[in-house]
């Protein structure tokens, strides 16, 4: 490679640009919008993920979660831990025995095998940054007795009972 080849990047080498521009929106350049899960590999509704950075000398991922109001994501559980910044709209999450109330630039640790879901406002998309391990492990969902312990909180059974579908 000569020296005026610096800019390009060897086969498989996925660098990003050094600066990639808000396009508007909550939307980077180059960086695609994603579907947040398989559809039918779990319940959640209305959520969009971005990867924004996924270099393996970080050894971490950053991406960013969008969901649509009324949405919500996946109520689940799993050892890898989560560090999140809300970085628009509004809306509550689940994290452990509690719900909280988020809204923008508020930080939510997510501890490992903590039960957590974010869940937008009816009237204002929720999106977050979402820091994790590169490597880690597969999200569990609820049994049945999972979700009977959740519901001996009133809060955690109103939370999740809001827009029906945990238990699909
Ligand atoms: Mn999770």
């Amino acid at each position: 490679m000569s020296n005026d080849d610096h800019a390009s990047s060897p086969a498989g080498a996925q660098a990003p640009a050094a600066v990639r521009a808000e396009s508007g929106d909550c939307r980077w350049r180059d960086v695609p919008l994603m579907a947040y899960k398989d559809e039918g590999s779990a319940p959640f509704r209305d959520v969009s993920r971005q990867v924004l950075f996924d270099d393996t000398r970080l050894g971490c991922e950053l991406r960013y979660f969008e969901v649509a109001p009324g949405g919500h994501s996946t109520l689940e559980r799993h050892e890898h831990v989560h560090a999140v910044m809300i970085l628009r709209g509004a809306g509550r999450c689940l994290v452990g025995d509690r719900v909280y109330a988020v809204a923008e630039r508020d930080l939510v640790a997510v501890p490992p095998l903590a039960w957590h879901q974010f869940r937008a406002d009816a009237h204002a998309p929720l999106g977050f940054l979402c820091l994790v391990n590169q490597e880690r492990d597969r999200p569990q969902l609820p049994a049945a007795d999972d979700l009977a312990a959740l519901r001996r909180v009133a809060e955690v059974a109103a939370f999740i009972r809001t827009g029906d579908d945990n238990d699909a």
